[in-house]
């Protein structure tokens, strides 16, 4: 039997469906999914290991034209790990390429490897509307392969599977099997937090908040795990937006994030949160670093 691993990229502009392939695909929350573009900042790696090969997944942030510091941060991230992975995978809508998208797809295919279109949302449209998509897309561009599916269904996700494996080099599993994620503990809890935040709270704020977890005490005499989180705003009234009155607004941030922490790790948790002002921290450089953006 031969055993293939490698690097996977998922591509593709926001709101398409990247997080929601993923987490499929690997079976365990790991990417942030909610209904508002651009909420994935980091890549994510995801692992995905079966009999005869292990997938290493990075869940790119949406490609988009950048708007400020992060933005170019963002997008450079974007294009720029497509060049070290084996495999790109562009999902797209189930409808006709716009010049958005042609421009976008080019790029993509000349700094990836190999490049498979991936059509997500087809349970959303009819074979009929489907099929001429399919066709204009393989007529445009030379994708590896192009595979329909749909996230949220789950339909054509092992097929797609299949397909990453096929192109994908011989090579040894890279990390143990129980291991769906590489990512530390502290960003995805941070990313839940920053998702309740989004939830909560409305227009200019969500974009405008950022999440650092700076403790997280596991201790083994004590069943609750400790969390301390900042959540950082860039002006002061938006300070007051998130505490809330009478701190009601932190509260139920708190509480949504808190249960939705103790879901994914299976554990009691603890949790502090404190709203500080980093004046207009989206433009600066050294914060940015320090909270993980390189
Ligand atoms: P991303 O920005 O590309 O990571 O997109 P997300 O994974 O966050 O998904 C954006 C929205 O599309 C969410 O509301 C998802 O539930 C929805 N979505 C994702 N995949 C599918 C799908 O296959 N079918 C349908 N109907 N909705 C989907
Ligand atoms: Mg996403």
């Amino acid at each position: 039997m031969v055993f293939k691993s490698g690097y996977v990229s998922i591509a593709g502009r926001p709101n398409v469906g990247k997080s929601t392939l993923l987490n499929e695909i690997i079976g365990q929350k790991i990417a942030i999914v909610t209904p508002k573009a651009q909420t994935t900042r980091n890549s994510i790696t995801g692992i995905k290991t079966v009999p005869d090969a292990q997938i290493i997944f990075i869940d790119t942030p949406g490609i988009h034209k950048p708007l400020h510091k992060l933005g170019e941060i963002m997008v450079k991230n974007a294009f720029g790990s497509l060049k070290d992975v084996d495999v790109v995978i562009y999902v797209t809508l189930p409808v006709m390429p716009k010049s958005f998208d042609v421009d976008t797809v080019r790029k993509v295919m000349n700094s990836s490897k190999k490049c498979i279109l991936a059509i997500n949302k087809v349970d959303t449209v009819k074979k009929a509307i489907l099929l001429p998509v399919i066709g204009k897309y393989a007529e445009m561009f030379s994708f590896a392969e192009i595979v329909p599916i749909s996230a949220l269904s789950g339909e054509g996700i092992d097929a797609l599977v299949d397909t990453v494996k096929k192109y994908l080099p011989e090579g040894p599993q890279l990390y143990p099997d129980d291991m769906a994620s590489d990512q530390m503990e502290k960003f995805l809890a941070a990313e839940i937090i920053r998702e309740k935040v989004f939830l909560y709270t409305k227009e200019e704020i969500p974009h405008s908040v950022t999440v650092e977890v700076l403790r997280w005490n596991e201790n083994d005499s004590e069943s609750v795990v400790k969390v301390e989180a900042n959540i950082y705003v860039e002006r002061e009234s938006q300070k007051g937006i998130i505490i809330g009155s009478g701190g009601s607004m932190l509260k139920k941030i708190g509480s949504a994030a808190r249960m939705e922490i103790e879901r994914v790790f299976g554990a009691q948790f603890y949790l502090s949160l404190w709203v500080k002002t980093k004046k207009d921290w989206r433009e600066n450089v050294s914060f940015l670093r320090e909270i993980g953006f390189k």
